[in-house]
């Protein structure tokens, strides 16, 4: 593990956590020691009498120790001003999101699909044979009658 300098560490540094405690997903690690977290609150709207979604986007410090990525799922806990737009670091990395890449979804999306015409193929069978037997039902019934006259 590296060796962490970092006095705004809450493990190595004896930075005080104090309120809120939340998880959320780290959205970008691009700067160096912050990372954005984004975190979903479901709130209950009265009026509607329902519950909505709602997102919003944190910086959070992000001491080496921890190093947490993007997609990482994190828990964040407040603490003191530690810069003009930080007031929360990074507690622990719990794991990561999963992220489908672009051509695994299109990869993905095909085989469901070979799979739907295969069933629909399958189907369509029966189907088929059923119609075939009402034709010769049709003939035979066809045929007494002519034999009939
Ligand atoms: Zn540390």
């Amino acid at each position: 593990m590296a060796e962490c300098n970092d006095s705004r560490c809450p493990v190595h540094g004896g930075l005080s956590v104090r309120g809120d405690v939340f998880e959320g997903v780290v959205v970008s690690a691009k700067p160096t020691k912050t990372v954005v977290v984004e975190r979903t609150i479901v709130r209950f709207i009265p009026k509607y009498e329902r519950y909505r979604k709602q997102r919003s986007k944190l910086y959070v410090h992000n001491p080496a120790c921890i190093n947490a990525k993007e997609n990482d799922i994190v828990r964040v806990g407040e603490t003191r001003k530690l810069s003009k737009t930080k007031c929360f670091v990074v507690l622990a990395v719990l794991g990561t999101k999963k992220v489908v890449k672009a051509e695994e979804g299109a990869a993905a999306m095909k085989e469901k699909e070979e799979k739907a015409s295969k069933q629909a193929e399958k189907e369509k069978q029966p189907q088929a044979h059923a119609e075939h037997k009402e034709h010769a039902e049709q003939k035979a019934h066809r045929e007494k009658n002519e034999a009939a006259e």
